[in-house]
């Protein structure tokens, strides 16, 4: 037997300036995209156990996965899908890990149009796919595929469980002539990021239904929150199941999405992210770093790197200048020009520069100028660590060339590439303890908080104009289906 599994994952920000061209993605082919899963905890490693379980040949074209950016170059997706395309014909089942939301110059539906090929090449072949929780369904996606089901956690921690999933049901198929579909309902509802979360809130409380469904008998049953910055029809909430293909399996899957979809609904105001104008927000966090001998965290939720954003706006910077806040901490920023800059001064040396705000915001429209700085260099490092955890433990990074200036005031790190501040070697690198100071600014959502949180006196989120912004009302949808919550009352 021979098994087709690949591996193409981007969420895309259609708003972000960043590029995705098929380099982002540093793919891997065929014996290497193997290796590169094998053993690991992706949904494409579970695949790759299942089909050696069964003694299956595993045909393994492509595993190319490239962080959160703008609309994906269209000769990369057709090298990429190509390859997993021309594979399928001859193959007795076919398992793919995508997001689900990826975006093309040439397609708004990246994963839509892939299955439908990939269908069309191997007609009646059993096909599961495994996505991200972020998925934007679209009903293309669902027609081509027996199997699919997403991630039941953000931060996403099963994704090798949610392999095992399809790959479970897909072998049912092959085995004991289990019949499997895909159904679904949409809710025109665009949920925001930092409301899906499934640690609380309502999202929790969905994906709890939607597990008690599965306990019940729904082969398969996802709630996915999409991925409002993207600018197509329905970057939309939707309840994924797969079902048993009989009356009674459809029966009873109608059944359990309508509940599942009615309670997302009522719930729907639970899933809106409302921004706190700066002014209140700092002045919570002045607040809280009275008497505190730990920094108070200040999440700039509107220029994420892994959600597509820039890593340079300097607007929540400048506002805690402007507001006065003294002794902060931040990085990384990247500003590569700034780095050679530095670099090219040395080490204690007096600058002056202007810094951030470099990469044009054209999707958004905005356009905003780098902000003149006097500082010292205070150090210089290659940018790379050692993650000391708890996440990606021992993993290595490199942020390019780090530099740190201090502006007496302000502790920055400057870094060449845009970097999740994910582990305290953001800042070890060049040798600053961020904990010493009373505020400690990161360009983050999710991802710093494992290590940052328990550091920390407290947590304050902070939004401005950047592309990965919760305020909806900043981006220019062209191409969005209204009526849709929260813009519209509904
Ligand atoms: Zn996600």
């Amino acid at each position: 037997m021979k098994f087709l599994i690949a591996r193409l994952n981007h969420e895309t920000n259609t708003f972000s300036p960043v590029a995705t061209p098929l380099a982002s993605f540093a793919p891997d082919y065929d014996d290497a995209a193997f290796q590169a899963n094998k053993g690991m905890r992706t949904a494409m490693a579970a695949f790759i156990d299942a089909a050696q379980g069964l003694g299956a040949q595993c045909i393994t074209p492509v595993s190319a996965t490239a962080n959160p950016s703008g609309t994906v170059d269209a000769e990369a997706y057709r090298v990429l899908t190509d390859r997993i395309v021309a594979a399928a014909p001859g193959c007795d089942a076919i398992l793919l890990d995508l997001h689900g939301a990826m975006v093309v110059q040439s397609t708004p539906d990246g994963e839509g149009d892939l299955l439908a090929r990939v269908r069309a090449a191997a007609p009646g072949v059993p096909l599961g796919v495994a996505l991200d929780l972020h998925g934007n369904i679209t009903q293309t996606m669902v027609d081509n595929a027996d199997v699919m089901v997403g991630f039941k956690t953000y931060p996403h921690i099963d994704m090798y469980d949610t392999g095992a999933h399809v790959a479970r049901l897909v072998l049912q198929m092959l085995q004991e002539g289990r019949q499997w579909a895909v159904r679904w309902k949409q809710l025109p509802l665009m949920s925001h990021t930092l409301r899906s979360t499934t640690l609380n809130g309502a999202m929790a409380r969905a994906v709890a239904a939607a597990t008690e469904a599965e306990r019940e008998g729904v082969p398969g049953m996802t709630v996915f929150a999409g991925f409002c910055l993207a600018d197509i029809p329905a970057p939309c909430m939707s309840v994924v199941a797969t079902v048993e293909a009989t009356a009674d399996g459809e029966a009873q899957a109608a059944v359990a999405l309508q509940q599942v979809a009615s309670q997302i609904w009522n719930e729907r105001a639970d899933y809106v992210y409302r921004s706190e104008p700066l002014n209140a927000a700092f002045d919570r966090a002045a607040a809280m770093a009275q008497g505190a001998d730990k920094p108070v965290l200040l999440l700039d939720h509107s220029d994420n790197c892994m959600s597509g954003g820039t890593c340079d706006t300097m607007d929540v910077l400048q506002a805690a200048w402007a507001q006065g806040l003294e002794g902060i901490a931040t990085g990384p920023l990247c500003d590569p020009q700034a780095v050679a800059e530095l670099v090219a001064a040395g080490v204690g040396a007096q600058v002056s520069l202007r810094l951030g705000n470099k990469v044009p915001l054209t999707q958004l429209g905005l356009h905003k100028d780098p902000v003149p700085v006097q500082g010292t260099v205070r150090a210089i490092s290659d940018g790379s660590y050692t993650v000391t955890g708890p996440i990606y433990t021992g993993q290595r990074c490199s942020m390019g060339r780090a530099v740190w200036l201090d502006l007496g005031h302000t502790q920055i790190v400057v870094v060449e590439q845009p970097h999740e501040p994910w582990d305290l070697g953001v800042f070890s690198c060049v040798g600053l303890d961020p904990t010493m100071y009373p505020y400690l600014l990161l360009k983050s959502r999710m991802y710093c908080r494992p290590v940052f949180v328990p550091l920390s006196a407290g947590l304050v989120e902070c939004d401005s104009q950047g592309p990965t912004s919760s305020d909806h009302s900043l981006f220019p949808y062209q191409n969005l289906r209204r009526p849709v919550y929260p813009l519209d009352a509904l």
